[in-house]
C-alpha cells in the first residue's frame, strides 16, 4: 500500500447540464460544498457536458445561478477560470485523447442492444461487455467506439459512509467504454482524468455512483493518477422510496428561485432532510452549517409522509 502524500484539499461539484437541478441534486451539491469548506479546501465547479447530445448551455447558466442563490460558491470554475482549466468537459478533448493513448484499448462496433443481449449481468448498472470485439471490430462498416482492456486486477475502495467495495476489474467491470461510437468521451474516462488533472482529493457525490467507483479507481491507477477519497451520500427519494424525479412533483430549484422563495428556507429543508439541522430549524444559510458539518453525521432519512412532502 502506497502511503498517501498529503495534498492540498480540493473538492468539486460536477453537474451535467442536461436539465434543471432538483432538490436532490442541490442536496448533494450542498453536502459536497460543506465537506470542502469544513476542511478549509478549494472548491471547483466542473461542468460535465461530455454528452453533447443532451447538454445545453442554457442549463449550465441556470444551474450555476441556482447554486449561487443557495449560497454555494466556488474558487475555480468555467467562467472565473483557475489554474486547472478548462472547467467544461466539452473543452477538454485533448486531455482525454492523451489519456486514452496511454491505455490498453480496443475498438468496438457493438450496439448497446448487442452488448446487453450478449452480456452476463454485471454488478454495475451497465452490463459487463462480453468481449465480442477484443480481437478486432466485428462490423467494419460501423462507427467505432473505444473500450478499455480492463486488467485482471482486484480493486478495493473504502467509502466515507458506505463501507468497502471490492471488484475484479475484468470480471465485474469488464471492458467499459472510454469513447462512444458518436465520438463523445465516456463519463468514466472524463471524470477520472479530470479528478486527477484537477488534483481533486475529496469527492462527495450521489450513492448511485458508488457502483462505478472501483472501475474509476482502477482506471485512475492505470493512468498513474491518485484517486480521491470518496463519500457517497444518500439520494433524495420521493415518498414512494424511489429516487427523486419529475413524477414526484417536487419543484425544481430554478422554479423556487423564480417564485422568490427564501433560499434560507430551502437550505434548512435540505439540511433537515439529512439530519444536519434539527426539525425546528426553518431557515439556515449554507455558511452557517459549515462549523458542525461531518460526513458521519449525514443520515439517510425517508421523507415524512405528508400531503405535501416538498413544503419548505
Ligand atoms: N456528472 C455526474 C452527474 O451529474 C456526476 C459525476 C460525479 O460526481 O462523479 O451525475
Ligand atoms: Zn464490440
Amino acid at each position: 500500500m502506497v502511503q498517501p502524500v498529503s495534498r492540498p484539499i480540493r473538492g468539486r461539484y460536477a453537474p451535467s447540464p442536461t436539465g434543471r437541478l432538483h432538490l436532490g441534486n442541490v442536496r448533494t451539491a450542498l453536502l459536497s460544498w460543506l465537506q470542502i469548506r469544513a476542511l478549509g479546501g478549494t472548491y471547483v465547479m466542473r461542468i460535465e457536458d461530455v454528452d453533447t447530445g443532451r447538454s445545453r448551455p442554457g442549463f449550465e447558466a441556470t444551474l450555476l445561478e441556482d447554486l449561487r442563490w443557495l449560497g454555494l460558491d466556488w474558487d475555480e470554475g468555467p467562467r472565473i477560470g483557475g489554474p486547472h482549466g478548462p472547467y467544461r468537459q466539452s473543452e477538454c478533448s485533448e486531455r482525454y485523447a492523451e489519456a486514452l493513448a496511454r491505455l490498453d484499448t480496443f475498438e468496438c462496433t457493438c450496439t448497446r442492444k448487442e452488448v446487453r443481449a450478449a452480456a452476463a449481468a454485471g454488478l454495475g448498472t451497465e452490463p459487463v461487455y462480453p468481449g465480442t470485439c477484443v480481437a478486432g471490430p466485428t462490423h467494419l462498416d460501423r462507427a467505432r467506439a473505444v473500450r478499455w482492456c480492463a486488467p485482471d486486477q482486484t480493486v478495493t475502495v473504502t467509502d466515507g459512509r458506505m463501507g468497502t467495495r471490492t471488484e475484479n476489474l475484468r470480471r465485474d467491470a469488464g471492458s467499459f467504454l472510454l469513447r462512444r461510437t458518436d465520438g463523445d468521451w465516456a463519463y468514466n474516462l472524463a471524470v477520472v482524468v479530470d479528478d486527477g488533472f484537477m488534483g481533486i482529493t475529496h469527492v462527495l457525490r450521489g450513492a448511485d455512483l458508488w457502483s462505478s467507483t472501483p472501475r474509476q479507481v482502477g482506471l485512475a491507477q492505470a493512468l498513474g493518477l491518485q484517486a480521491p477519497a470518496f463519500t457517497h451520500a444518500p439520494l433524495l427519494c420521493g415518498p414512494d422510496g424511489e429516487k427523486l424525479s419529475k413524477k414526484h412533483g417536487a419543484p425544481d430549484v430554478a422554479a423556487l428561485r423564480e417564485a422568490a422563495e427564501d433560499p434560507r428556507r430551502v437550505v434548512a429543508w435540505l439540511a433537515r432532510s439529512v439530519g444536519l439541522a434539527k426539525e425546528g430549524v426553518r431557515t439556515a444559510s449554507a455558511a452557517e452549517l459549515v462549523a458542525d458539518f461531518a460526513v458521519e453525521a449525514i443520515e439517510d432519512r425517508p421523507l415524512p409522509p405528508s400531503p405535501d412532502p416538498w413544503r419548505l
